[in-house]
């Protein structure tokens, strides 16, 4: 065994014991922590921050680090393990103690500020400390450094090796194709959704959602499901895997399909490899390929007929006075309504890319400067108007609705589209390996999807970045027309074109 390396592996390991340490503390204070505890757990978060920054960007670790990276003597994990660690060391080691503490004292007069103009309901409130964000962000990037655009060096955090130019291909396949899709569908009839309108009791609900997340294959020795006010996934390590929702006695999709979402999210950091604990490629790729796997449960499997009328008889059960004498058709078409909404997380699963693509143009404008923050609150109104056909009647239901920007996170948005386009893509790929892929959804039988994401994709951890995990799994880069065939697809079923 090579010593220095079994040194470094201790090393990142410590780092990971006290991060997730810190994501415990994360986690109660979500879910359990009482109101009065928050002032100390804030205290005990940010400390252990620090602790997690300081060994990331200790000298003992670049030392181990400028050894390993000459050594030819480790294997391939090893060699990918240490060569990641030196990008994220370099990265942090770029933005010194001053730089950190500008931005997270910026970050916070922005928050501030931002919950102040949604109470006013007035953008004018918060474009100063979002100008302030923007341009530290531009700072930010300069100190990473980039090749080609400024937005590179952000997108970098999210989505490593990711770059604006597969960006902007992937986004004009939106642009053009999805623009298309959606004036084909509306004026069509749109499906009934008067089956959703009824009561829908909580207990039943919980039931029904173990049911589901058990079937899918989350492992509850591995896992547990809580209530949360925001419904969210984290994880301690593979095997301690935490994952929320919440529920509303009058609507049952919130629950269900959010839980199908986050068990997707579960399964992935429930399949990574518990050896490389502490290593990157004990870690998730990014965040597009964390919702990829989210995603994929959720729609291409969950929102499918075969999954809706594999589970209709559970459902009927369930709730029967709402679904007695109802079709698995009938609600399949329900949930999967596409109706263009001004709200980007009340959004459908096709129209919900535009919310993406006017956030990725007006973040991408900022970065570079070709747009000002003072026109922005025009220039999202006329987007909303342009791609969705919709008048914003005020700014909190339009540039204020977001948490991302005043949190400093610029370059984030993105990652939710991609990870919808590469489920569409990994999905397909997973059709031609398995036999009979959606007979086998619409017999509950989705061992084989899982075991098929597991080996292609969870148990890898982040040996690859997105791209290269794509080109290997699908032969090909990331490819908008997947999308495109999926929603032609399966919208059919619920539209005539
Ligand atoms: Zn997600």
């Amino acid at each position: 065994m090579n010593e220095l390396y079994t040194k470094f592996h201790q090393l990142r390991s410590n780092i990971s014991d006290l991060a997730y340490t810190h994501a415990v503390l994360n986690w109660d204070m979500e879910i359990y922590m009482p109101k009065g505890g928050s002032d100390f757990r804030s205290q005990q978060i940010s400390t252990l921050a620090g602790l997690v920054h300081d060994l990331s960007t200790s000298n003992e670790m670049g030392d181990l680090l400028a050894k390993l990276a000459k050594d030819d003597t480790l294997n391939a994990i090893e060699r990918r393990n240490v060569q990641e660690s030196v990008r994220l060391y370099e990265r942090e080691r770029k933005l010194d103690n001053d730089f950190v503490k500008r931005l997270s004292q910026a970050i916070s007069q922005s928050y501030k500020a931002w919950m102040q103009a949604r109470d006013k309901d007035d953008f004018k409130v918060f474009a100063p400390q979002l100008k302030e964000v923007f341009e530290l962000s531009r700072e930010k990037a300069a100190r990473f450094g980039y090749q080609g655009h400024p937005y590179d060096a952000l997108l970098d955090e999210y989505e490593p090796g990711m770059k604006t130019n597969t960006l902007d291909t992937v986004f004009s396949g939106v642009k053009s194709k999805l623009g298309a899709f959606i004036n084909k569908i509306k004026d069509q009839e749109a499906p009934d959704q008067a089956i959703l309108n009824a009561d829908f009791p909580i207990q039943a609900q919980e039931a029904l959602c173990k049911t589901i997340a058990t079937g899918l294959g989350f492992d509850w020795n591995r896992g547990r499901l809580d209530i949360s006010e925001h419904p969210f996934t984290t994880s301690f390590n593979p095997n301690d895997v935490r994952i929320t929702t919440r529920y509303k006695e009058n609507n049952l999709l919130e629950s269900v399909w959010g839980v199908i979402h986050e068990v997707g999210h579960g399964l992935y950091e429930q399949g990574l490899p518990d050896s490389q604990y502490g290593l990157p490629a004990g870690e998730p790729v990014s965040l597009a390929i964390h919702e990829s796997q989210s995603r994929l449960w959720e729609n291409n499997v969950g929102k499918s007929f075969n999954f809706i009328d594999a589970y209709w008889d559970t459902f009927q059960n369930s709730f029967p006075e709402a679904f007695a004498n109802k079709s698995s058709q009938s609600f399949f078409k329900a949930i999967n309504k596409i109706e263009p909404n001004l709200i980007r997380t009340d959004s459908d699963e096709v129209t919900y890319h535009f919310h993406i693509l006017l956030r990725y143009e007006i973040e991408k404008g900022l970065m570079e400067g070709s747009l000002d923050i003072l026109d922005l609150e025009d220039i999202w109104n006329s987007k909303i108007k342009e791609y969705l056909g919709l008048d914003v009647p005020s700014p909190k239901l339009g540039v204020l609705q977001d948490i991302h920007w005043s949190h400093g996170s610029i370059g984030y948005f993105p990652t939710y589209s991609l990870g919808t386009f590469y489920a569409a893509q990994f999905y397909a790929t997973a059709a031609k390996a398995i036999p009979d892929l959606d007979h086998q959804i619409h017999h509950k039988n989705f061992a084989p999807l899982l075991v098929w994401l597991r080996e292609n994709i969870h148990r890898l951890g982040h040996q690859y970045d997105s791209e290269e995990l794509c080109l290997k799994v699908s032969g090909e880069p990331l490819n908008y027309n997947y999308f495109d065939e999926y929603i032609h697809h399966k919208f059919g079923q619920v539209y005539k074109f």
